[in-house]
């Protein structure tokens, strides 16, 4: 194995091995930049290292070759006493850990080339203080000692010279300072400081590999997930100096805006100084263009050097730089980081620099950007006081009066008021009062409760989850960790992208890309913003690539048209329970209380053109698309009022001597329908087999409103959805229910109308039986989040909240399964389901409805198993549109 590369012999693409410090500089070497001689240790010798123990035996050799041709290129040779060379020992990682490992500068200096260096520089003082950092540094990261040792006496000298700043110290203060550090050094590791340059190389490396272990590395990569096993690569670079003098220094510089996007020139410098003073923040920096002035041959040839990076990397780089007496050295450069903005921005910039062409372009930016992009944001400043933060359920930024009910979030924004909805959990019944509010706040709850799911579709801000609040929803009031009391009116903020809580109004802004997206401005005018016309461009050039048709889970007239502008191609899953609610609720609990047949028809009959009404409109809302209808999914009893509830208010009733006829009878269907597991019992296409003409007059509602708005001059295509089937002998027993309905519908209103009938696969068994399904389904929609729930046996109400915080912390998932789809469990699932199927029938279309329909790692999951179209809430719309774009390319 060869352990050691020098820079001219890598390249950038070599991060795996060389880190990306290491890659990087071996990259700008070959350009001909000015980057100090060096060499790489590779990560495979730090894994040895960290394997056996010890380096591998071979690597001394190797260093000494490669230092031997650093010397003869720098003239020197280190820590030669008259004229040494001196060198940085850095680390270097292949994924960037900023600040989590070690570096060692000015190694090579003992007490005799301290001389040598003084005489070179002509500056006792600066070679003194190269000496006692380089004790400093060495001996807080490779001997281990506490670093405030070194702060107190470099203090206590100060203090004695009656000054505060390093600069005030000559250098016969610093040799003080250099022999009181000597002395800690020597306190502390029962030896002196040694002596020898290369021992101090050679610990310097070791303690570079052993910091890849350090808590703090440690920490970092769990929570960034990047692997515990890379191993970091070593730098060994010649040191040039920033603090030679006022014609000396040290800075920092992105080729372009990291924040906006913009071109120009962005950087902070700071003269007579070495890196860590910028980051210390010991002096202030100045701006970039302010170097012009101080050095313009030298900042010329930043400009240049940058511009040639640029064009090198096409794309925004980041770079450090040292000028030594007027010479530019470049210490290291990087594709850099940047907000989600700037990255639409630059890369449909660098397609008019002729830099990437539009494909690129479209690889550059995420899914997740813009996302980030649509939400409403909540900006600096203000006076509002955290409370404490729960989970980032549905991003954005709400502010409104705290309130603690439904009805009176409808109330209250009846009134004009904007209003939190604040719970302990959310239900069904908490619907009109979550469209009423500005946002959600919740206390129990994960990313998939009803608060989350129902918020995401709404594109509504909400925070689940912040179970460090105490909820009195009968009070009124909630309880902050610190003691805080919320009570109804107060004015709070959720942030629904960091899961942040505050009382007080923290200020927003709109996003300007939803404004797009609602056509509400022209992409294409001049005077538009440069952002939205970035998105524009890219978003239409996703369309023309992606194979996967993007619908939406919608079921309002209000939804479907808002998906429609922001690109759906139809409804994947128009979910029906929500038309159960509010008025009709009545309707429903006539239905599960009736004691015969006709009472059973009647409170069917009242359903049935509120349904169809519904469905007329959602129809027109997607004229000319696939609306797939699913018939009723949930337990009956989530129509009805709390068990517990319900007991307490009948046994009131009764002590106080006058029993409630009506409540007893609802009591007795309450307990009936009562199950210990719900979401395994009589739900989905369980009801319809068991509830008699339930389905029907589902079916018919939809076929009635097609012919409605056939009439009505439309192009209605609905297609029905059978849920929760997990035998093929489900589906055809509704199947043939349906085709009746739908024929004697048509032939009484002379219509021909032909929907789709398929079925969600969300039962492990179903996606195992696919073939056979296939023969009765003539499309499959995944219902992953059901999928998921019992694939692995969690309860998706329930985990998130109670536990999965454990499971991420000890890394048995990176993320939760309900957010992104589980590729090897539950997408094997759906591989091969979607094989199968389409082996019985190769006609069957396939998409995918659950909550991973706007995921982007699922989405290109779902584009590679060949799915037909994915369907998410309307505000993923877009981000889906995107992601099966990049999943094509
Ligand atoms: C699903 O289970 O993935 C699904 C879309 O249905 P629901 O979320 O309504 O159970
Ligand atoms: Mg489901």
């Amino acid at each position: 194995t060869k352990w050691v590369y020098d820079f001219s012999e890598g390249n950038k693409d070599q991060k795996d091995l060389l880190g990306g410090k290491g890659a990087n500089l071996a990259e700008m070497t070959n350009l001909g930049l000015p980057v100090p001689p060096g060499f790489t240790i590779t990560t495979d010798a730090c894994r040895f290292y960290l394997e056996h123990g010890s380096t591998p035996p071979d690597l001394s050799d190797e260093v000494t070759e490669h230092l031997t041709a650093l010397e003869k290129a720098m003239g020197k040779t280190l820590g030669d006493p008259s004229d040494p060379l001196l060198v940085s020992v850095r680390s270097g990682a292949a994924a960037s850990m900023p600040g989590m490992m070690e570096t060692v500068l000015n190694v090579g200096l003992n007490d005799e080339s301290v001389q040598g260096l003084a005489t070179q520089s002509g500056s006792d003082r600066f070679a003194w203080d190269s000496y006692r950092r380089l004790i400093q540094m060495f001996g807080k990261t490779v001997q281990g000692i506490d670093g405030e040792l070194f702060d107190e006496a470099l203090d206590e000298v100060k203090r004695e010279q009656g000054t505060e700043l390093d600069l005030d110290l000559d250098a016969e203060h610093l040799q003080d300072v250099v022999r009181r550090f000597k002395e800690i050094v020597k306190q502390h590791t029962d030896r002196d400081f040694p002596q020898d340059p290369r021992e101090q190389m050679d610990l310097a490396i070791n303690a570079v590999f052993d910091s890849w272990n350090s808590d703090r590395a440690i920490l970092y990569r769990r929570r960034e997930r990047i692997p515990g096993d890379a191993g970091t690569a070593v730098n060994v670079v010649a040191m040039v100096f920033g603090n030679l003098g006022m014609d000396s220094g040290t800075g920092v510089a992105f080729t372009r805006d990291p924040g906006s996007g913009e071109q120009g020139v962005y950087g902070d410098y700071l003269q007579n100084a070495q890196g860590e003073d910028v980051v210390a923040g010991i002096r202030n920096t100045v701006a970039l263009t302010e170097l012009e002035q101080i050095d313009k041959d030298a900042y010329d040839e930043l400009l240049q050097t940058m511009s040639t990076l640029e064009s090198h990397y096409r794309d925004l780089c980041d770079i450090e730089f040292t000028i030594e007496r007027n010479k530019l050295w470049m210490l290291q450069t990087r594709v850099g980081k940047r907000t989600a903005g700037a990255a639409f921005r630059i890369a449909t910039q660098l397609v008019d620099e002729g830099l990437i062409d539009m494909d690129e372009a479209v690889r550059r930016v995420t899914g997740d950007q813009l996302a980030q992009l649509m939400f409403p944001r909540f900006t600096e400043g203000g006076d509002a006081k955290k409370l404490t933060q729960g989970m980032n359920a549905s991003p954005g930024a709400a502010v409104g009066k705290a309130v603690f009910s439904s009805e009176a979030a409808v109330e209250q924004a009846q009134n004009g008021e904007k209003v939190i909805l604040v719970r302990r959990e959310t239900n069904p019944d908490d619907l009109a009062g979550m469209i009423a509010a500005q946002g959600v706040l919740t206390s129990r709850g994960g990313k998939t409760s009803h608060a989350a799911v129902v918020a995401r579709g709404m594109g509504k801000t909400c925070v689940c989850g912040a179970e460090e609040l105490q909820v009195d929803t009968k009070a009124k009031k909630f309880t902050a960790p610190d003691g805080t009391e919320v009570t109804e009116g107060d004015v709070i903020s959720i942030d629904g992208s960091t899961g942040k809580v505050w009382l007080g109004e923290v200020p927003v802004e709109p996003s300007s890309v939803v404004r797009y997206f609602e056509g509400e401005v022209d992409p294409e005018a001049d005077d538009t913003e440069a952002l939205v016309n970035s998105v524009h461009r890219i978003l239409t050039h996703a369309d023309s690539r992606r194979r996967l048709d993007v619908r939406t889970n919608a079921d309002t007239p209000e939804d479907s048209a808002r998906a429609r502008r922001f690109g759906a191609h139809g409804i994947g899953l128009c979910r029906t329970e929500h038309m159960f609610l509010g008025d009709r609720r009545q309707l429903v609990e006539k239905l599960i209380l009736a004691e015969g047949d006709d009472d059973r028809q009647a409170a069917l009959d009242g359903l049935a053109p509120l349904q169809k009404q519904d469905f007329v409109e959602i129809f027109e809302a997607m004229d000319g698309l696939p609306v797939t209808v699913r018939l009723l999914d949930p337990p009956l009893h989530e129509f009805l009022p709390d068990l517990t509830d319900l007991s307490v208010r009948v046994a009131v009733a009764e002590a106080e001597g006058h029993p409630d006829e009506a409540n007893l009878r609802l009591l007795a269907a309450v307990r009936r329908l009562h199950e210990q597991n719900p979401m395994l019992g009589l739900r989905g296409v369980r009801l319809g087999l068991v509830v008699p003409g339930l389905f029907a007059m589902q079916v018919r509602a939809i076929v009635e409103a097609a012919c409605e708005r056939k009439k009505a001059g439309g192009d209605p295509r609905p297609e029905i959805m059978i849920p929760l089937v997990g035998a093929v002998q489900e589906l055809e027993a509704i199947r043939e229910e349906t085709e009746q309905v739908i024929a004697s519908v048509c032939e009484e209103h002379g219509a021909e109308i032909r929907p789709l009938i398929g079925t969600m696969i969300e039962v492990p068994r179903a996606a195992l039986t696919a073939a056979e399904i296939a023969h009765s389904a003539e499309f499959f929609s995944f219902g992953t989040n059901d999928l998921t729930q019992m694939t692995w046996g969690f309860s998706r109400d329930d985990v998130e909240a109670a536990f999965f915080h454990a499971y991420l912390d000890k890394g048995i998932f990176g993320i939760s399964p309900f957010e992104s789809l589980d590729l090897d469990g539950v997408g094997r699932l759906v591989r091969v389901a979607a094989r199968e199927g389409r082996e019985a029938r190769p006609e069957l279309k396939l998409g995918i409805c659950g909550e991973h329909g706007g995921d982007p790692e699922s989405v290109h999951f779902f584009h590679e198993v060949g799915l037909d179209y994915v369907s998410c809430s309307p505000f993923r719309v877009p981000v889906a549109r995107l992601e099966a774009g990049r999943a094509a390319l």
